[in-house]
């Protein structure tokens, strides 16, 4: 995937039309042109009402075509439509990635009577109330489809625990009895098997079955190109690793898998690495709040360190970088929304230096025109960037609390690559960088505009290339400048 980019194709607040896979089939030629590779998109399944963004899910074999939850389409549009987007993406050379959402279900059709005991919300492996009877949202009979495609119909024995008492609406975690939390789950809160819904149980060899058979009957519908697996530090490590190998064997390909484990303490991500065989790759959610916490401290935060602690400085190849996504929005799960006045700088880093697989959030991309949320100034343009010219040796100069910046020195394949990068979370500034000798006497422009001089490189390969105050500059050479303005 060298160079390549990927793109989270959808964010949190788009309107619920049943428009969007016909919106993205619309948009096809466009992502090709624009340089990303592959499209993760949202989750295609029924949800547990019409508007749910998809990892509320109600049915998995639904992709919005049988008549439940008040509806045949998704948020999205339908079964039919899905396909044809797919395909359409596909035909045009773009990867589509699937998101994959095993870790509970949402709006059962019927309450059944179980046993259970209340845990602390806090530390989930402590009981704090006897064994009793609840009213659990567990039966899930799937009128509107019936046996089509899949007869297992799940029951509080699948699932391992639920949030709610429906007959004295008592709110908690109730673990079932005879059940007990997965331990290979993140330790927050002692245990975080349970994130919401009914949990699945994958312990359960029915479960385990069932959720093989689904898996194999995704990929014979859709044929996609890569797996985006949801919420992956509240599922059993090992179901997770064995689960996408036998998909894996299945598709007969090695598909490229992202996980979600969304958490800043790298330990966490490493081990889950280890467990799964360093088969799949996660999202660099350290890297992420270092962006989050730079753009925060407004000029305080030490730059120095703003790749630091990352997952991608250790394990480049199983890195996919990105700057924020649908639940660090505002309003949502994960609200660490990066921002505004760094974002420019955050993509800087995650497009243009070489090591991660970089996504760009659609949010960021189009903007987000439910919270007024403009695009990031120029990201288009720094897609095009990567694509064209960030290429060769990297130089890096975080040598300096507020202005650092690095050098690529670009390669014979691709013509005019090369460039230099340079931010600062302060005042305006100046630094001089070693780009290569190949450039001597060459003109390097700023295709971020905000530096209007050209910088022309020493006969020994320094530049002394400048940024303005709380900004990036992305210095190219002066045919690079004028092809990007042509082409974007
Ligand atoms: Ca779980």
């Amino acid at each position: 995937m060298e160079n390549q980019t990927m793109m989270q194709y959808f964010e949190w607040y788009l309107p619920d039309d049943g428009l969007f896979w016909q919106r993205c089939m619309a948009q096809a030629d466009r992502i090709r042109e624009s340089g990303i590779k592959a499209v993760w998109l949202p989750p295609a399944y029924k949800g547990s009402s019409s508007a749910d963004v998809g990892y509320g899910v109600y049915d998995l074999y639904d992709l919005g075509e049988f008549d439940q939850k008040g509806t045949i389409r998704t948020k999205y549009g339908t079964a039919e439509e899905y396909k044809a987007a797919v395909r359409t993406l596909q035909e045009k050379g773009i990867w589509v990635m699937a998101d994959i959402v095993m870790n509970h279900r949402v709006g059962a059709d019927r309450t059944e009577k179980v046993r259970a005991v209340p845990v602390n919300p806090e530390n989930r492996n402590e009981v704090i109330g006897k064994e009793r009877e609840i009213e659990a949202w567990t039966a899930y009979d799937f009128p509107g489809r019936g046996n089509t495609y899949s007869d297992f119909k799940w029951r509080s024995r699948h699932f391992d625990g639920t949030d709610f008492d429906a007959a004295t609406g008592d709110k908690g975690v109730f673990r079932f009895a005879g059940k007990k939390w997965n331990e290979e789950t993140d330790h927050q809160f002692g245990n975080y098997d349970y994130l919401m819904g009914a949990d699945v149980d994958t312990d359960d060899p029915e479960v385990r079955e069932e959720l093989s058979r689904w898996g194999r009957w995704y990929y014979d519908q859709i044929h996609m190109d890569g797996l985006r697996l949801d919420a992956v530090k509240h599922i059993s490590f090992e179901f997770m690793r064995d689960w996408l190998r036998d998909f894996r064997a299945h598709a007969g390909s090695s598909l490229f898998t992202v996980a979600e484990y969304w958490s800043a303490d790298l330990s966490a991500l490493l081990h889950y690495l280890e467990v799964t065989d360093y088969s799949l790759s996660l999202f660099d959610v350290p890297l992420h709040y270092n962006f989050f916490n730079a753009g925060n401290a407004e000029g305080s935060y030490d730059m120095r360190y703003l790749v630091s602690g990352s997952l991608t400085e250790l394990y480049p190849d199983n890195a996919v970088t990105f700057v924020d996504n649908h639940d660090t929005e505002g309003g949502q799960a994960l609200q660490s929304f990066v921002r505004e006045w760094f974002k420019p700088l955050a993509y800087a880093v995650i497009l243009l230096r070489k090591d991660g697989l970089p996504s760009v959030f659609y949010g960021d991309y189009y903007g987000i025109p439910a919270n007024n949320t403009p695009p990031v100034f120029n990201l288009v343009k720094m897609v095009t960037i990567r694509k064209l010219y960030a290429y060769g040796e990297q130089r890096d100069y975080f040598d300096d609390p507020e202005i650092v910046g690095w050098t690529r020195e670009g390669d014979d394949e691709h013509p005019w690559s090369g460039l230099a990068v340079l931010m600062s979370d302060g005042g305006d500034g100046s630094k001089k960088m070693l780009i290569g000798k190949k450039f001597a006497g060459a003109r390097f422009m700023d295709i971020m505009e905000k530096c209007i001089d050209p910088v022309i490189i020493d006969e020994e390969g320094y530049g002394l290339f400048g940024t303005a105050g709380r900004n990036v500059a992305v210095w190219v050479t002066e045919e690079a400048y004028a092809r990007v303005r042509v082409e974007v």
